[in-house]
């Protein structure tokens, strides 16, 4: 499928058109193309930022968070007014200031289970903006059973590794990363994360990406790409089907009964309580209710961000939480609860 270019726009794609293996056509099916990006941190930030400005025309962008000033470093994507928005809704305005002919949708929630297929059905590509591998592996199984490619990146420190995944016969996720253990993986957090490494990963995401979109084949499937900026080394090696792999290989099984859902610890001091389910909260009405109680910092369309006494709380339309300011894990669930009882007439049951 894809949709005639208007004047503006053969102009703006131009240099791109001229491209060998890219032309108008290309380009067209850029326009019709539509793009999940999963995790609008450092990462996918850059990628979709990329990728709008290439004409990719329509986005859903997905994410659990707000934009925090440590974010800031990593992306040209967020201005410090982002600060405490939802990232999906900062994403969206930023894209759309960047290339008004795109289209996005939002979606201020945490991938889990229950929602991953919803998420992600009826896109072309999904673009990995994420930080850990337990909702990488979600959306790897639900990318093979959609027959949907998949374009996997991590970054941290000042290194990445990369690979896309198109389920045919090729290896998935799973097949080489399938024990890992985000617990026992260095975080941003830890070790930092240089923007040069965020910048060239995003920049090879968005290459593959495209390549996908118009009918070319994607450089790194069937291979893992590992890059060290200390050294600039770029380790490409092969990848092969793992045939024990719990996805794709021969002994393939259903996924585990979904986990009991945890409230998990992201910084010193903060947590993140998931949704109840697949619901969607009214912000608007819920700042008027909260407000009433509490001191309220920043109110977007799609997150929420108030004061109790010393704790910092940013409640997201997809009924996720992220609480700062205690110790203990128990106190931010109790918090949380209060908060979802008292707004309980502004939560819609989705699906
Ligand atoms: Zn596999």
């Amino acid at each position: 499928m894809s949709d005639k270019l208007t004047d503006y726009e053969l102009e703006r794609y131009s240099r791109q058109t001229a491209l060998a293996h890219f032309s108008v056509e290309s380009q067209e099916i850029l326009k019709a193309a539509k793009v999940a990006i999963v995790g609008i941190g450092g990462l996918g930030a850059n990628s979709s930022m990329l990728l709008a400005a290439m004409g990719v025309g329509n986005f859903r962008l997905i994410d659990r968070d707000v934009v925090e000033i440590s974010n800031l470093h990593r992306t040209p994507l967020y201005y410090p007014d982002d600060y405490e928005k939802s990232k999906a809704e900062a994403a969206s305005y930023r894209l759309m200031q960047l290339n008004p002919t795109i289209e996005t949708e939002i979606h201020a929630t945490e991938l889990d289970g229950s929602n991953v297929k919803a998420l992600l059905k009826g896109v072309d590509v999904v673009v990995d903006g994420l930080d850990r591998f337990a909702p990488r592996m979600l959306i790897n199984r639900a990318c093979k059973e959609l027959g949907i490619p998949f374009v996997f990146a991590g970054v941290v420190g000042m290194a990445a590794n990369l690979s896309t995944f198109t389920y045919g016969e090729g290896p998935c996720l799973s097949c080489i990363f399938g024990g890992v253990d985000d617990a026992e993986l260095p975080t941003c957090e830890t070790i930092g994360v240089h923007t040069s490494a965020v910048a060239i990963t995003a920049a090879i995401q968005a290459n593959e990406v495209t390549r996908l979109l118009t009918g070319l084949p994607p450089v790194l499937e069937n291979s893992l790409l590992y890059i060290d900026l200390e050294t600039l080394a770029f380790d490409r090696i092969s990848i092969l089907q793992r045939e024990d792999c719990e996805v794709c290989g021969a002994a393939s099984r259903p996924p585990p009964a979904e986990q009991q859902r945890v409230v998990e610890l992201c910084g010193r001091d903060s947590y993140i309580i998931p949704s109840p389910g697949n619901v969607q909260i009214n912000i608007e009405e819920a700042k008027k209710t909260l407000e009433q109680k509490f001191t309220i910092s920043t109110a977007g369309d799609f997150a929420l961000t108030f004061q109790w006494e010393d704790i910092k709380i940013s409640l997201m339309a997809g009924g996720n939480a992220l609480i700062k300011g205690t110790k203990e894990p128990e106190e931010a669930k109790n918090l949380y609860d209060e908060i979802i009882k008292l707004i309980s007439p502004h939560i819609m049951k989705q699906g």
